[in-house]
């Protein structure tokens, strides 16, 4: 079935044109950051609710009265509904919601304002709302953590009250494709790929966390559409393409059916090396706890990258050191006898975590996040440690540990120290910034290993934000320059006989693996679903023809040109499909 737009049916339009015109068989031209092909109706995500304007209300306070009761009732049916449809955490999350929706605290507060102030209901409950939260900030632990289901609840009833769209990812049975102008990191953490078949957003770029975690869902994902979002009518049916970024809008029955099949991934046998016998670890990528499981039993040889701060970007405030030992130990236990590389809290950019970052930074991605955030709270650097710690000597894994956003020489001593301190004796740093690859030989002088985060390193190289759809473009690995950085990390590497690994999204490209290799990388991290295509290009290729590649993309001018050279030099991703 041809998707070209020279098929005499079709038009593509690009991510930059603005599209006010809804027409059939039209190709949509976006980044595609998650592969996979999905088909389905598009659903909207709702913008979140504006305050409502203090006034008075021309109603009687009896019917604004009754008006809210109908909507908090209305809304905690429709959350118990859905707790009835799922099991574990997700239905302990909703019928707390649904609790909160019918507190009797909230909804007296709410009535006597209607009463007192003849404000409408909607108002009301804001204000009623905003005194609960409070009071839960106060009481601290448990209560805090609920602030944000007060919010939500919040919403859900103005929106019931005012008529507008609840906002969130929709709750429905039937599957369907997701469009959004963004989707924050912890709504897309909760995605149910049995439900949501595609991801479509406006903005958004490759290595967004949003894109990252797209992929670890498997959900095929196709960002930085921008204005052309708008030709995506509700409930009209699309094919995602989450490889070539493109979305087809009107498809044909045939291309829906194709679209459907689902594909047999290549499984990993456990053991990374080269066609002639040079070992490459082959390890994955863990966030949210539950995905430590899945990743084991994909083969990963262990962990590369345990990001632990997806484990609590739903929290207001600093986890307790008890339930850091209990989620870092999950994942332990899902690993043992292995390796697991389990990197401190990454706050800040678009993972903000209220209890370490500033919020009036203008430049989060160039301010105080990572590692940085430990100068001015030290206490929860320490008490993550002494949580890893304690998980490491009740679990068998091997536990590394390692520090993001490491810039400077005296940050690698300061971390490791800290680590040493807590018995934590293989303590690296990331290179994410360039900074650290150029000092590399000097930060591995002291670091155990170095893990080299692409995703970043590219970001800061470029200069190119990595949220941002019309930079994407800019937001490749291939860059030369950076390929150049990673060499000279792997020679910082090599000087001080340290291995330094690949944690970020580049590890997941078969092509870019084996250049990653032929760089003197020691070890990749990846999505636990690409393990299997990158051993079996590894698996067919020899140390000479990884080195040889890495040569011939670092001699080029840009990324084009650097992967088309590189994969020209390896013939086996012909022969694999890649
Ligand atoms: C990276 O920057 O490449 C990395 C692995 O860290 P994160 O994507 O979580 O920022
Ligand atoms: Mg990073």
């Amino acid at each position: 079935m041809g998707r070209s737009p020279c098929d005499g049916r079709r038009t593509t339009v690009s991510s930059a044109e603005s599209a006010d015109v809804t027409s059939t068989g039209t190709i949509l031209q976006g980044v595609g950051v998650s592969p996979g092909r999905a088909a389905g109706p598009t659903v909207h995500l709702a913008a979140g609710v504006d305050e409502p304007p203090l006034r008075r209300s021309p109603a009687a306070p009896e019917e604004s009265v009754a008006a809210l009761t109908a909507a908090a009732e209305a809304v905690a049916a429709e959350l118990r509904t859905r707790a009835e449809g799922v099991t574990g955490t997700a239905r302990e999350v909703l019928e707390t919601t649904a609790q909160i929706a019918t507190d009797p605290t909230l909804l007296k507060d709410a009535r006597k304002r209607i009463e007192s102030e003849r404000v409408s209901p909607e108002r009301a409950l804001w204000e009623a709302a905003a005194a609960v939260a409070v009071q839960f900030e106060e009481l601290g632990g448990y209560f805090a953590e609920r602030v944000r289901d007060v919010h939500d609840v919040r919403d859900r009833i103005v929106a019931n009250l005012t008529g507008v769209p609840t906002p969130g990812v929709p709750s429905r049975t039937e599957p369907f494709v997701l469009v959004a102008q963004d989707l924050a990191p912890a709504d897309t953490a909760q995605l149910d790929p049995e439900v949501v078949l595609g991801l479509i957003t406006a903005e958004g770029g490759p290595t967004s966390h949003t894109a990252i975690l797209a992929r670890s869902l498997g959900i095929p994902a196709v960002v930085g559409l921008g204005d052309a979002t708008r030709r995506l009518v509700a409930e009209g049916v699309v094919v995602v393409d989450g490889g070539s970024g493109v979305v087809l809008l009107a498809p044909t029955p045939e291309e829906v059916a194709r679209a459907s099949e689902r594909h047999e991934a290549r499984t990993f046998s456990g053991r990374g090396a080269t066609t002639d016998g040079h070992r490459v670890e082959l390890l994955a990528n863990v966030g949210e706890v539950a995905q430590a499981e899945p990743a084991a039993a994909a083969g990963a040889e262990g962990v590369g990258l345990f990001r632990t701060e997806f484990c609590f970007l739903d929290r207001d405030t600093e986890p307790s050191i008890e339930e850091q030992v209990e989620a870092y130990g999950t994942v332990l236990a899902a690993f043992g006898g292995r390796k697991v590389v389990i990197r401190t809290l990454d706050a800040g950019a678009d993972k903000p975590m209220p209890f370490l970052n500033p919020t009036d930074e203008a430049n989060p991605a160039l301010g105080v996040r990572g590692f940085r955030t430990s100068w001015r709270s030290p206490q929860v650097l320490e008490n993550q440690l002494t949580a890893i710690a304690t998980a490491a000597a009740a679990h068998d894994a091997r536990v590394w540990v390692m520090a993001p956003m490491v810039a400077r020489v005296s940050e690698a001593e300061q971390f490791v120290a800290a680590c040493a301190r807590h018995g934590l004796e293989t303590a690296g740093v990331m290179v994410e910034v360039p900074s650290a690859a150029l000092l590399a030989g000097p930060i591995l002088a002291r670091a155990a290993f170095a893990s080299i985060g692409t995703n970043d390193l590219t970001q800061y190289t470029l200069a190119a934000d990595r949220l941002l759809g019309a930079l994407a473009p800019l937001s490749t690995p291939w860059d030369p320059a950076v390929l150049s950085l990673i060499r000279t990390t792997c020679e910082g590497g090599q000087a001080q006989s340290r291995p330094v690994g690949v944690c970020g999204e580049a590890a997941a490209d078969p092509a870019m693996a084996a250049v990653l290799v032929g760089l003197g990388v020691t070890s990749l991290s990846m999505t636990p679903r690409a393990l299997g295509d990158v051993a079996a290009l590894l698996a067919a290729t020899s140390l000479e023809q990884c080195r040889r590649a890495a040569t011939l993309a670092l001699g080029t001018e840009d990324a084009d040109a650097a992967r088309l050279t590189a994969r020209d030099a390896l013939p086996a991703l012909a022969e694999l499909g890649l």
